[in-house]
């Protein structure tokens, strides 16, 4: 026999014990985005390599060393599996004329690709949701989505996560800055390690957000990117700190915090918690007035966010919930002439009357029944033999509490299950 084929490293199987806890989570944020007035869009796994190249940036980590891509020889077409989705987002949103009548709230949801190398809170496919506000250009829109993103670690139950903000202003701003940088960085040249030597010149914004410690003292001395920037965008900024504040959300301003996407402008944020150890980043986003044009779409602002279900969800289960796994209310056991077609029918109307009702597939004695009975965790065992069969009756055996079993005419028992469901102690 040939060895078993495992899933690919990086990408993993979500297990019914684990699923449960992602079902929670779906359950809490898609009523969480109905409240807020945001809605669905579903866009494909499969992009165009050159929506990414364009809408990410040539020389950031995602464009140069995290992308699935190969040609599709068949439509000599370069493609990728996409590794974020706010490029796809804003690509339909162009492709669809989806401004034509006005600003628009958006969420997607699903999985994302990167070739990472795949540790704890990192892998190769990850999830996110992602939530874009597109055709808004104010401060209150950048407050909206930090003040919702606050109220959704509320709502998960999620303590301690804090939020870091910081403005890096407009391109032009950038640029300015970008030639003050990299003098800087040249000045301290032997004191970099070899990805901030290489992206001193292709991506000097980068290196601001560098990990290695050497690099950062480095950083530490170089001249703030705000210094840089006019009276618009520190207005914008300005606005932005005053809604935060009126709302009640605490932040704290990171200077060196530039993103790693290059799409980005003015507002950009991160929350971030200490229990994930190293991958402690549960959401990014920020303002990307530029995205629409760049891809050649009518020019229009936005700003969203996206977050890491992965780690939020490693977050709800170290804050101790429990996953709502709801055992079935009852399981049919069935012995004898006719009785799984019986069977079959209770289940069918115990179900269109709203309960969960498993029904015992594959015959076996009483006994073997009986068991898968308990380990379903069904609060209830609903018997159909022979004798309950002439009696037209069924026999209601309480599987979770030492209460004796009871035989309710069949015609009676979907009229009195809430009620056989109910006796709990
Ligand atoms: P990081 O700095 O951790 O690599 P990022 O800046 O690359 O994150 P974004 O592109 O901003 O991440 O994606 C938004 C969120 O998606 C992140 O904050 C994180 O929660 C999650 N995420 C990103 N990459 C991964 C991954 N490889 N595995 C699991 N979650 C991820
Ligand atoms: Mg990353």
């Amino acid at each position: 026999m040939s060895a078993p084929l495992q899933a690919v490293r990086g990408m993993n199987d979500i297990l019914p014990a684990e699923a449960c806890w992602w079902l929670d989570f779906e359950a809490i944020v898609r009523g969480w985005l109905a409240r807020h007035g945001y809605r669905n869009i579903r866009m494909p796994l499969v992009e165009p390599t050159q929506l990414f190249r364009r809408a990410v940036g040539e020389s950031t980590d995602i464009v140069e060393k995290e992308m699935y891509s190969w040609r599709d020889e068949l439509n000599g077409e370069d493609l990728t599996l996409r590794p974020e989705a706010t490029a796809s987002c804003v690509r339909a949103a162009i492709e669809h004329h989806l401004l034509h009548d006005g600003p628009k709230r958006l969420w997607y949801a699903g999985p994302m690709y990167r070739h990472e190398r795949p540790q704890k809170g990192r892998y190769r496919q990850f999830h996110q949701y992602g939530v874009e506000a597109l055709g808004f250009a104010g401060p209150d829109a950048d407050a909206e989505l930090i003040v919702m993103c606050a109220a959704l670690w509320d709502e998960l139950g999620l303590g301690g996560i804090r939020l870091e903000l910081n403005t890096i202003g407009s391109s032009l701003e950038r640029m300015r800055y970008r030639a003050a940088l990299i003098a800087h960085l040249e000045r301290h040249a032997d004191q970099l390690d070899a990805d901030a030597k290489r992206r001193m010149h292709s991506n000097p914004l980068r290196v601001l957000d560098s990990k290695n410690p050497q690099v950062q003292a480095v950083v530490q001395s170089a001249p703030p990117l705000m210094e840089y920037l006019g009276d618009a965008s520190l207005g914008h900024f300005a606005e932005l700190k005053r809604l935060l504040a009126a709302a009640g959300v605490g932040y704290s301003i990171s200077p060196r915090l530039v993103r790693g996407l290059d799409y980005y402008n003015l507002t950009v944020f991160e929350w971030v918690s200490d229990r994930l150890g190293a991958q402690g980043t549960v959401c990014g986003g920020g303002r990307y007035d530029g995205l629409f044009e760049q891809l050649g779409g009518k020019p229009a602002p936005a700003a969203g966010f996206a977050m890491g279900i992965e780690r939020l969800i490693a977050l709800m289960q170290e804050a101790g919930r429990e996953p709502r796994d709801a055992p079935p209310d009852a399981y049919v056991v069935h012995q004898g002439e006719g009785a799984v077609q019986a069977a079959l029918k209770i289940a069918r109307e115990l179900r269109c009357a709203g309960f969960a009702v498993i029904q015992h597939c594959g015959g076996g004695s009483f006994k073997s029944q009986m068991k898968r009975a308990d380990a379903s965790g069904a609060k209830l065992a609903l018997i159909v033999g022979e004798d309950e069969l002439k009696a037209g009756e069924v026999t209601v055996k309480p599987l979770r509490e030492a209460r004796a079993q009871a035989r309710v005419p069949l015609a009676r028992l979907a009229a009195e299950f809430p009620h056989l469901c109910k006796q709990r102690t």
